[in-house]
């Protein structure tokens, strides 16, 4: 007979099934647990328990939601082996166990699935409990509890019920809580009595059965198996569809159950719950970092019922700074906590998310998991972590998302503005950077405002899980509860959004259209507000951004050290201006990849310039054009120059004019009236001379290498002016390496007649300034297919290809990129495509055209130059492709470099990881160094028999 499979895995009493790295069937929370409770380097006090893998969930769903015959037993099994170690019975009258069902993805998704506390409380065994602990106020606040939980999480919600009027069982059920409260006079849950708690509890009851229709089931192993199928149920719940959504975990994950024995946090004023973090999630500091309540149950700390405590000093804020801490209240159990924290993090070699309770003077540990953190903390964390010798500098480069960089470089509120403004408000700051926006009230209203293109700012008393749509779409998120632990904390830090939480200055009308603060201002729906979400500081009105300045940033820059080391890849930037090359530079570009020669007919200065161009346009004989060019060119050499110089010998690749003409045809009468008076012709002659140039579809027009092959003239002036530019840089002592660039190219013979060009004009401008050479390289972009499909023969002139991956896109796919907006929404929702291909670089089609077209190059040119210019340069995804073929370098905007270089290290790393022997990073680097003048042999390419034909 075949074994029966293992469905249950149990942990407690020193030992565990299993064990951390069994995520994908147990969960997180349940291989961590087993890890905490059975590793021989931890075994720490875990309430026992066992885990439900997930392949019971995909059972589960692939058998119209029904469980594998042999699970039962296995529960039954292992609630039995609970039982023995706890020492009570699951549903005895006398003395019962309860039990906690929890969920648990492979990856952690905060607060998206459902947790039940306290099952196994029925009217029977709640006698037994008041006898056991002779403390029926806990009883009954546990029994209130669990009805809460339970008939919202299993009877409503997983029970697939549409609230009436969108006001669920549990807001039904708090409001009964609140209305107590407010009867009573109490402030706090903490101070109903006993009997108060009793007629809660048949409140309760009874709202319960009038709103489900269904009684509140009064027997314990109904509750254990509804609370199991509402874990599996939540998997499909809408909220957790909508997280994975956004967080791109596949739906065929599932998620496991775990059932663990009951320890109590609110049996009295010696019982404490709280969640803490090893480090500081917030800036990566390495000191302890927590909050807690006292007499509490699960979820009172996130949920920001009460204002939790700091655990020490050096969690204390302002909301919480006359707290006492759990190092003060309970010095030994924090000192065990804080040696927990030590050896979990040791352990596990990265920052610990840890939840505790503390149930009559006795620690437990509830979870543990490697914590959120944002951009900031990370950078510090990974680069300290690497300085302690935790981890190795792969793990350091690799703890750092290139996505988390972005938030290093974010605007902030410019420091200027903030001075001269009153904040109205102070929270806590619970994600960084500063942000500015409308303010809403609702998830929903988020949604349709940002739809419509609006920022807005969401403000809420605190957020749940449906609310995280609505959190993604807005500028940033403003709470008046919640601490740092809290959900729309804990959501913020993960995506690097700024936020501010617990901001109790702030207080929402009931209509939930506007707030008020105490300081008296007040924030209509609509009004603007900013936000520092690292100071925890709100502004009204709309404050200008401004970028953060990284030279103070010692994390930063230790971690672009480990990542230089790392990587291959070279890294370049688009650039135009010498002051954004300077920018680049200092962010570690090593070149210039797109240089574009038109800019300087765009914007400030380009008056002169511009009037200029449209001279030579407008020329009808190669004479008037000649004399056009001639006063062009000492702009456009000037123009090239200064950026040639700020780089210092670093190659910039020059593109020669790219767009149409018509492009830069005047449209207004003045501007042609000034123009027909240069020329000596009338604004009729003229008006029919730019008619003359109009396209129907000018992108596939009359641009790029075309001009030069009607207007040899126009190439020849700006080739002397790059090479001029870079020769009279040489004379002067410097150096200068420019690379002439063709665009729009899509046959050898185009590159080839253009190239007769610029050899002459090189012999000229070497005899003129009397140098024997000046350094630089021919080449062209790739951008039209057949560029791509013939690059074996393009490489026989061209000494370089950059990937023009705009176009390529663009022409590769037949999708207009001024126009994708009417349907690629509809391709992504639908997932026609899997990602936008103007964003990632799409490897099946797109990149094959790459690959073809590198491997057909180096074929002909073993040393050709390879990079990529698009806007894909700067995306970590499609850097890490560009490593992958090899290519020499990639450019980006100067702020994205940074992250470009980040990517390009893991890219090193992971192609490592994944072929040992074959490619090392260090090889490669060995390899580069060898070849001439840093152009790599490529092994590959050179073993091949370049395929030149004459
Ligand atoms: P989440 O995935 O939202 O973190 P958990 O399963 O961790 O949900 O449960 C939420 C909270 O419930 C925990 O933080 C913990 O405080 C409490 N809890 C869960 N299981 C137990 C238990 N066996 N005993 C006491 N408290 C528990
Ligand atoms: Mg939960
Ligand atoms: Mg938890």
């Amino acid at each position: 007979m075949a074994k029966t499979p293992k469905y249950v895995y149990f942990f407690g009493g020193g030992r565990a099934d299993g064990n951390e790295s069994m995520k994908n069937l147990l969960g997180g929370k349940g291989a961590n647990l087993a890890e905490m409770a059975g590793h021989p380097a931890l075994r720490l006090p875990v309430p026992p328990g066992f885990t439900i893998t997930t392949e019971v969930c995909t059972h589960y769903y692939e058998h119209k939601r029904t469980y594998p015959g042999e699970l039962k037993a296995q529960v039954t099994k292992a609630l039995a082996e609970i039982e023995r170690l706890v020492g009570k019975k699951f549903g005895d009258p006398a003395d019962p166990l309860l039990v906690s069902v929890r969920s648990g993805a492979r990856r952690s998704m905060p607060g998206m699935m459902e947790t039940v506390l306290n099952v196994g409380l029925t009217e029977q065994t709640i006698q037994g409990l008041i006898k056991k602990t002779n403390n029926p106020r806990f009883a009954y606040d546990a029994y209130r509890r669990l009805i809460m939980m339970y008939s919202d999480v299993v009877m409503e919600k997983a029970a697939g019920i549409e609230p009436k009027g969108g006001k669920g069982i549990r807001k039904i059920l708090d409001e009964r809580l609140e209305h107590m409260k407010r009867a009573k006079g109490c402030a706090n849950d903490t101070d109903l009595t006993v009997e108060d708690l009793k007629a809660l509890v048949a409140e309760f009851k009874a709202k319960v059965r009038e709103v489900l229709g269904k009684a509140f089931p009064d027997d314990p192993h109904e509750q254990l198996w509804g609370g199991i199928g509402a874990v599996f149920a939540s998997w499909n719940g809408k909220r957790a569809v909508d997280y994975r959504r956004i967080e791109k975990i596949p739906d065929a994950w599932g998620t496991a159950v775990t059932v663990q024995s009951m320890v109590f946090g609110n049996m009295g004023d010696d019982c404490a719950t709280g969640v803490a973090f090893s480090r500081n999630p917030g800036n990566g500091e390495n000191s302890f970092y927590g909050e807690y309540l006292v007499n509490a149950q699960g979820e009172d700390v996130v949920a920001g019922i009460r204002t939790p405590a700091p655990i020490n000093d050096y969690s204390k804020n302002a909301q919480s700074e006359h707290l006492p801490t759990l190092e003060s209240l309970m010095p030994e159990l924090y000192k065990q906590l804080d040696d927990n924290r030590k050896r979990l993090e040791k352990h596990y070699k990265d920052m610990q998310d840890i939840e505790f309770t503390i149930q009559n003077g006795v620690l437990y540990m509830l979870q543990c998991r490697v914590g959120k953190r944002n951009g900031v903390a990370a950078v510090r964390m990974a680069t300290e972590m690497h300085k302690e010798r935790l981890i190795d500098i792969h793990t350091a480069i690799m703890r750092v998302a290139p996505g988390q960089l972005v938030e290093l470089l974010l605007p902030m509120l410019d420091p200027k503005a903030e001075k001269a403004a009153a904040p109205i408000a102070k929270g806590l700051p619970a994600g960084p950077g500063g942000a500015r926006g409308r303010a809403v009230f609702s998830s929903k209203d988020a949604v349709e405002w940002a739809a419509r293109g609006e920022k807005v700012i969401l403000v809420r008393e605190e957020t749940s899980p449906e609310d995280v749509d609505g959190m993604h779409k807005s500028q940033a998120i403003l709470t008046s509860k919640g601490g740092m632990t809290s959900h729309a904390a804990l959501v913020a830090r993960g995506w690097g959004k700024c936020c501010i939480v617990g901001c109790a200055d702030v207080e929402i009308a009931g209509d939930e259209k506007s707030f008020r603060t105490k300081k008296g201002a007040v924030v209509r729906e609509g009004e603007w507000v900013s936000l520092n979400g690292t100071s925890g500081l709100v502004y009204e009105g709309s404050l200008p951004l401004v970028d953060v300045d990284l030279d103070h940033n010692a994390s930063f820059k230790d971690l672009m050290k480990l990542v230089d080391k790392a990587r291959v890849l070279k890294v370049r930037t688009n650039a135009d201006t010498p002051r954004d090359a300077a920018q680049a530079v200092k962010f570690g570009a090593e070149g210039i990849g797109l240089f574009r020669t038109e800019h300087m007919f765009y914007g400030e200065g380009s008056d002169k310039p511009l009037f200029l161009l449209r001279k030579m346009i407008m020329s009808k004989t190669l004479e008037e054009r000649r004399r056009a060019l001639d006063e062009l060119f000492p702009h456009v050499k000037s123009d090239i120059k200064a950026t040639l110089d700020v780089m210092e010998g670093m190659p910039v690749t020059v593109r020669l004019l790219d767009p149409p003409l018509h492009e830069f045809v005047p449209h207004d009468e003045q501007k042609l009236a000034a123009l027909g008076r240069e020329l000596g012709v009338d604004t009729a002659e003229l008006r029919r001379r730019a008619e003359g140039l109009h396209e129907n579809n000018p992108m596939l027009g009359h641009r790029g290498v075309r001009l030069g092959i009607t207007y040899p003239e126009v190439t020849e002036m700006q080739v002397r002016a790059i090479l001029e530019a870079a020769g009279e840089l040489i004379k002067d002592g410097k150096k200068a390496f420019p690379e002439i660039m063709i665009p729009v190219t899509s046959a050898l013979s185009e590159l080839v007649d253009q190239k007769a060009i610029v050899e002459r004009v090189y012999k000229q401008t070497c005899a003129k300034l009397g140098l024997r050479r000046i350094p630089f390289l021919y080449g062209t972009m790739i951008e039209i297919p057949r560029a791509a499909l013939t690059a074996g023969r393009m490489a026989e002139s061209a000494e370089f290809f950059s990937f023009g991956t705009n176009d390529l896109t663009q022409m590769g796919f037949g999708f207009s990129r001024d126009d994708i907006g009417s349907f690629l929404p509809d391709y992504l929702d639908k997932k026609i495509l899997p990602t936008d291909p103007f964003q990632t670089i799409d490897e099946e089609g797109i990149g094959e055209l790459i690959r073809f077209g590198i491997e057909r190059g180096r074929a002909t040119r073993p040393d050709l130059k390879v990079g990529i210019c698009g806007e894909h340069g700067g995306d970590s995804d499609s850097v890490k492709f560009c490593h992958r073929v090899r290519m020499n370098y990639v450019s980006c905007s100067p702020f994205r470099v940074p992250i470009a270089r980040l990517a390009a290290a893991q890219a090193a790393i992971e192609d490592q990881a994944a072929a040992p022997a074959a490619k090392k990073p260090a090889a490669r680097k060995a390899a580069a160094k060898k070849s001439v003048a840093g152009k790599p042999a490529k092994k590959a390419a050179a073993s091949k028999k370049p395929v030149r034909r004459k």
